[in-house]
């Protein structure tokens, strides 16, 4: 199969350290070397975090850390004030009530950030939350919440636990889970971390943990316990990804070596250069200003130009790979990813073959 141009916002094209990692011969997952693979990559992992916290590495797709969250956090009844604008959002909120959570949803549109002052009434309307719930980077609309600045408040004005997905923002968006006070954060390994889908990554502080002790939610495979126990042995309780783990390896590997900061500035000039793109060639963006994100660009066409159409002459004529929109965004958005490891010339050729793809649809 031909390398396609991937450019959808995870799964990303992996690099060559990481690729050639995933070939390695497997080994016993209750051996010494896993035992080795997996203390390196939960401490490297805690740095990418920014946290003191233990970090659970669930077999599973982002979603399936979402709902070891939801499982473990909560006991059927409990109550949260769940803040959504995009796909993502709601779908944690479904996960929650179908775990018979009370959902009490803070809904901002589509495309705008979650408000401070809308998170602030709220909380005030709903003292007795257990749990707020947060999107780090909306993956479907291209906004990245002011997290800091909603922690803030909720510190402020409540004692409930803070729950963030932050599956497409973490290790390409600045995030400070201990100095923010987060107390559980979800992400994943295909999308920042530049892997294989295959692994949720999930920290759990002090707090939550006593939330844990204390839930009624019935659960097995998910149970944050067990997993903290096998970790603490060097271990999992059942077999883990075992290839993801070494992929995972030598990603941290590259991401130590480029550093937080760099890596982020380069999310942030990449984030610029796409949108600067984008309006340049007389599309637009979906996404308000400042809040858009610099890991995904949602983008709208002119009247009459169709995402599909778009999605297909790009693949057809460049094997160039970007995203078509989600939800009710499905008609009306293409999403192109720029996170993980890429260049900016891969960013460049990709809106060079928009641009003429657009042009020639236009004529
Ligand atoms: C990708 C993503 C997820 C998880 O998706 P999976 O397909 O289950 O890995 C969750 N939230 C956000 C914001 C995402 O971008």
């Amino acid at each position: 199969m031909a390398a396609q141009n991937l450019r959808i916002p995870g799964p990303v094209p992996m690099p060559d350290a990481v690729r050639a990692a995933l070939a390695n011969q497997m080994i016993n997952h209750r051996g010494s070397e896993f035992k080795l693979l997996l203390s390196d990559v939960r401490a490297r992992l805690a740095g990418i975090f920014a946290t003191q916290n233990e970090i659970l590495c669930f077999t599973s797709s982002g979603t399936g850390g979402l709902e070891a969250a939801t499982v473990n956090l909560f006991s059927p009844g409990d109550r949260a004030l769940m803040v959504t604008g995009g796909v993502f959002g709601d779908r944690a909120i479904t996960i929650a009530q179908t775990f018979g959570i009370q959902v009490t949803k803070l809904e901002h549109s589509w495309g705008t950030a979650a408000s401070p002052a809308a998170l602030r009434d709220a909380l005030r309307a709903n003292p007795d939350i257990k749990l707020v719930y947060l999107t780090h980077n909306e993956t479907s609309t291209g906004v990245t919440n002011p997290i800091s600045k909603l922690t803030q408040v909720i510190h402020e004005e409540s004692a409930a636990l803070i729950l963030v997905d932050s599956v497409s923002g973490l290790g390409a968006l600045p995030f400070e889970t201990d100095a923010w006070g987060i107390d559980v954060v979800v992400t994943g390994s295909q999308k920042a971390f530049g892997c294989p889908p295959g692994m949720s990554m999930i920290s759990v502080s002090p707090k939550a943990w006593d939330a844990v002790a204390r839930s009624k939610m019935p659960r097995f495979y998910w149970d944050f316990q067990r997993m903290r126990e096998a970790h603490s042995e060097g271990s999992t309780p059942y077999t883990p990804a075992v290839t993801v783990f070494f992929g995972l390896s030598a990603a941290l590997e590259l991401m130590d070596q480029e550093g937080n900061e760099a890596r982020f500035a380069r999310h942030v000039r990449a984030g610029d250069l796409v949108r600067h793109g984008v309006l340049d060639m007389g599309l637009g963006l979906f996404a308000d200003p400042p809040y858009n994100s610099n890991i995904v660009t949602a983008i709208t066409l002119p009247e009459g130009i169709s995402p599909q159409t778009v999605r297909e002459e790009l693949r057809a004529r460049y094997n160039t790979v970007i995203a078509g929109g989600l939800g009710k965004l499905k008609d009306s958005v293409v999403r192109i990813g720029h996170v993980g490891f890429f260049t900016q010339e891969d960013l460049t050729k990709t809106l060079e073959q928009l641009d003429t793809v657009v042009k020639r649809l236009k004529r």
